[in-house]
């Protein structure tokens, strides 16, 4: 069968690229073809289309205009499928031109700006484990980060979770990886092989050794990091040259958050609990730079452990905090500062547009007025910085010098600006004369000939004419040599027209051949000093995360917590910092907190529905977050004990609509937890043993209870707040157990919330207050109470028998008091608003029977 020889070519390109979709440029289209073309007119909405590629062969074909490459990409991309794009790499002409695939495009490996958030990392991580150890390596290629790490393999979904890779590698032959919720990459076994992966990350660095990097004696971390070099490699083609440092980190340094914590505490994703869209992150984030918000967004991702790093950060926080007229000055310079961090990378990896020099360079001039207002009034904050910014004079300089003003793209020249290329002047020069004297020669021919209406034009076609028109063409001079035939006139060129014109053509073509090699010329300058630029970059974003932190805590009246290294958290008027925004400051109603793993360790939080118990539980973890990333904490005062590990597990609803038994759900979260909770963690456990009958419920919770109390390596400081009453008999069992309930004021036969934390247990659940608030008929209520007096006098001493098994013993009643009955029996705890709701109507609508009924 014979075959062109561009089916040829791209048969060859495609079978190096099985698993991805292959762009294949063809002019000014990227073609896909067989399959591949299937796939991209389906997800993309392009036609089908079919080609002859051989005698007799039609092959599948969808293409997509070059032009709009990035729109296609994202959909692709965002589905999961993978790109390779294949360039032409030689200019059209004779034969067949030359492609290959210039680069392959995963999630992981996007560098699109507009795939791209600009707020959050784009990280392609790797994963290997072995027995109980693994290795994680992350890199995001658009800010050069690159890092690993060797941990328990318990702590590898926490890790995963709080890094949220867009792109996970695993190697090909790896079990228990199926459930992962991201999108993961099989890389072939080999590639994870110690001795290979130290070879690859050997070969980037061009070292002899690891040790500078901090892994060397880590064999899983090496592992990790060298098949992620060995892909990024595989998929950029370019080498990536601003990839040329390694960090080893130790998960041990920051807090451990597991991803239901995260989520429970709305940390990065608001709206879980139907109060308001706001995370804690979009609360807090008042960065100016992208880079910035994509660092206070890891900051609030890894809580720290360590006093002093924290007390550094609170140093500077405090600084910024103070001297508010520098902190007003540095928050407008950040205004002016665009993605150093992305905008450098894409200089050094030669993505960049011409325009985007310009935005270096106008933010980098904005360096040297951010240093003077930083060291303004007393100790600067530069001890807070990693690094301090530099303001790279000499790469302003040169930006200013080379590019214009106003730079359009590099082949419709005009880039590189007057002045900074002789050689280029020259060129421009001649053009400029070339383009003059054709600007004059119409007025020139039209006296020589005295033809009035003659006229010099130029199309793309047939370049440069002189036009006459029919009737004067017996005017037209001898050396006028015909070039197009028109209806009602005539086209002409003369040899002196013939000779500017390519002057003209050549010097175009040179002028665009040379601001390319000159804004190449220039990047690679620029490059050159990439690192003291992406340095100043990660400290601009520093100083960002921190000028956030500091107009949050002047915005929302937070203060300065006291970190130590004790086992007290003691937290004096604290507020819940998504709530008293939502709600407003004024409503909201601040509540100490006091927790200690000597007395008060275990904190049984009772109250009615809707009195505040969830929003406590979350406001004391939010405390301790941010004050262990740096923060100030919306509180009249705050100690906190350094927390190694926040834990919740809130009852829960959802997880029964997925048709899991509830039952099941709550052990296995109680077992995570005991299994690896220590003495500093801070555990909330929200109406735990809910979605399970009472007894299973009650017995869940008790057990729980217990064990967090009594287990030796344990002691774990606890909020727990439940509907089950019953729990309160806890505290005089067990020691360092304290009851505390949220406060209702009763007016007559009315509740009100005060959602105020008190000391003692509450034995009352006001669930007939709450029918009340609901707008039960008065009737229903008068009786409702009857009913519950009359149950409660019955009951046999509180504790010991649980009041639900009484409610089930009620004897019969009338017709006429089945709706009494039919109340009683709620567990309004236990329902949700909509079942509430329904609930309700049928009690209306059973009143109203009973109304029409005799009695
Ligand atoms: P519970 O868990 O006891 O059912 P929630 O914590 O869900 O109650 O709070 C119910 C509502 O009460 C919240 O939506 C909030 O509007 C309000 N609330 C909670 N705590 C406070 C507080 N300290 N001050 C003012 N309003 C509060
Ligand atoms: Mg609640």
């Amino acid at each position: 069968m014979t075959v062109t020889p561009l089916r040829k070519q791209y048969l060859r390109v495609k079978q190096k690229y099985p698993e991805a979709i292959v762009f294949f440029r063809l002019g000014d289209f990227y073609e896909t073809f067989d399959e591949d073309a299937k796939v991209a007119s389906r997800e993309l909405d392009v036609v089908l289309t079919s080609r002859e590629m051989g005698k007799g062969q039609r092959v599948p074909m969808a293409g997509i205009p070059h032009h709009a490459l990035d729109n296609y990409l994202a959909k692709l991309i965002n589905r999961g499928y993978k790109v390779a794009i294949c360039e032409q790499l030689t200019p059209p002409g004779k034969g067949l031109v030359e492609r290959d695939v210039i680069r392959v495009v995963t999630p992981g490996t996007v560098v699109e700006p507009n795939l791209l958030k600009s707020k959050s990392n784009n990280y392609l991580a790797s994963l290997v484990t072995e027995d109980k150890e693994a290795g994680i390596a992350y890199v995001d290629i658009t800010t050069s980060e690159f890092a690993t790490t060797q941990l328990s393999t318990e702590k590898v979904m926490p890790e995963l979770e709080r890094l949220q890779p867009s792109e996970l590698l695993i190697p090909e032959d790896a079990q228990d990886y199926a459930q992962l919720p991201f999108t993961t990459t099989r890389l072939d076994d080999y590639w994870f092989d110690l001795e290979i992966a130290q070879e690859a990350l050997l070969e980037h660095f061009s070292v002899a050794t690891l040790e500078g990097y901090g892994c060397a004696r880590l064999p899983l971390a090496i592992r990790a990091a060298g098949a992620l070099i060995h892909y990024v490699k595989e998929t950029q083609k370019e080498t990536l040259p601003q990839l040329n440092k390694l960090s080893t980190y130790s998960t041990d340094s920051f807090m451990t958050l597991d991803g239901q914590t995260i989520r429970n505490l709305e940390l990065f994703q608001g709206g879980r609990w139907g109060e308001t869209g706001s995370s804690l992150l979009s609360i807090i984030d008042l960065t100016k730079t992208p880079m910035g918000g994509r660092l206070l967004k890891k900051w609030l991702g890894h809580p720290l452990l360590d006093l002093d790093e924290l007390s550094r950060r609170q140093e500077a926080v405090a600084w910024l905090y103070q001297n508010g007229l520098a902190r007003q000055k540095v928050i407008s310079l950040l205004s002016d500062i665009a993605d150093l961090e992305r905008l450098v990378n894409r200089v050094m990896s030669g993505r960049v547009m011409p325009r985007e020099l310009l935005t270096l360079r106008t933010s980098l001039e904005k360096v040297p007025d951010l240093k003077v207002a930083m060291s303004e009034g007393e100790a600067p904050i530069a001890s807070g910085l990693s690094a301090e910014p530099r303001p790279c004079p000499e790469i302003v300089d040169l930006i200013a010098r080379a590019i214009a003003d106003e730079p359009g793209d590099l082949e419709q020249g005009g880039v590189i600006r007057e002045g900074f290329s002789p050689e280029l002047d020259e060129i421009r020069r001649n053009s400029r004369q070339a383009k003059q004297y054709l600007a004059g020669l119409e007025q020139r021919e039209r006296q020589r000939t005295g033809i009035k209406s003659l006229k010099v034009g130029y199309n793309r076609v047939f370049g440069y004419y002189i036009e006459v028109s029919r009737a004067n063409l017996s005017l037209v001079p001898s050396d006028y040599i015909r070039k197009q035939t028109l209806a009602e006139a005539e086209r002409f060129f003369t040899p002196e027209l013939k000779e500017y014109e390519s002057l003209i053509l050549n010097a175009q073509e040179k002028i665009a051949d040379l601001e390319s090699a000159i804004f190449q010329q220039l990047c690679h300058q620029i490059s050159a000093s990439g690192e003291q630029i992406l340095a100043t970059a990660r400290a601009i974003a520093q100083i960002d995360a921190l000028s956030s932190l500091a107009e949050v805590a002047v915005r929302y009246s937070y203060v300065k917590p006291t970190l130590t290294n004790d086992d007290v958290i003691d937290i004096k008027g604290g507020r819940h910092p998504i709530v008293e925004q939502s709600i407003g400051r004024d409503n909201f109603v601040p509540n100490d907190a006091y927790l200690s793993n000597r007395d008060n360790q275990f904190i049984i939080l009772t109250g009615p529905n809707m009195s505040g118990k969830s929003t406590y539980l979350r406001q004391v973890a939010l405390i301790i977050l941010l004050a262990q990333i740096g923060s100030f904490v919306p509180a009249d005062s705050a100690n906190i004990g350094i927390v190694d590990r926040i834990f919740t597990r809130i009852g829960a609803q959802e997880d029964l609509a997925a048709g899991q038994s509830t039952f099941m759900v709550e052990m296995t979260e109680a077992a995570n937890i005991l299994n690896n909770a220590t003495p500093r963690s801070f555990i909330i456990l929200d109406e735990i043993g809910r979605g399970t009958s009472t007894y299973d419920g009650l017995s869940i919770a008790w057990a729980v209870a217990e064990f967090i109390h009594n287990h030796p390596k344990l002691g774990a400081k606890t909020l727990f707040a439940t509907h089950y009453h019953e729990l309160v008999d806890l505290a005089d069992i067990l020691p360092r157990v304290k009851n505390f309930n949220v406060a209702v004021a009763e007016k007559g036969d009315k509740v009100i919330f005060l959602h105020k934390i008190v000391p003692g247990g509450t034995d009352k659940s006001y669930g007939i207050h709450v029918a009340q608030l609901a707008g039960l008929p008065k009737s229903v209520i008068i009786r409702a109470q009857e009913v519950l007096a009359e149950l409660e006098s019955r009951a046999p001493k509180k504790g010991k028998v649980p009041r639900h098994k009484v409610a089930l013993q009620i004897p019969l009643f009338s017709k006429g008091s089945q709706l009494a009955e039919e109340i009683a029996q709620l567990d309004i705890d236990s329902l949700s608003p909509l079942e509430a709701i329904t609930k309700l109507y049928e009690l209306k609508r059973m009143a109203q029977e009973n109304k029409d009924s005799p009695p």
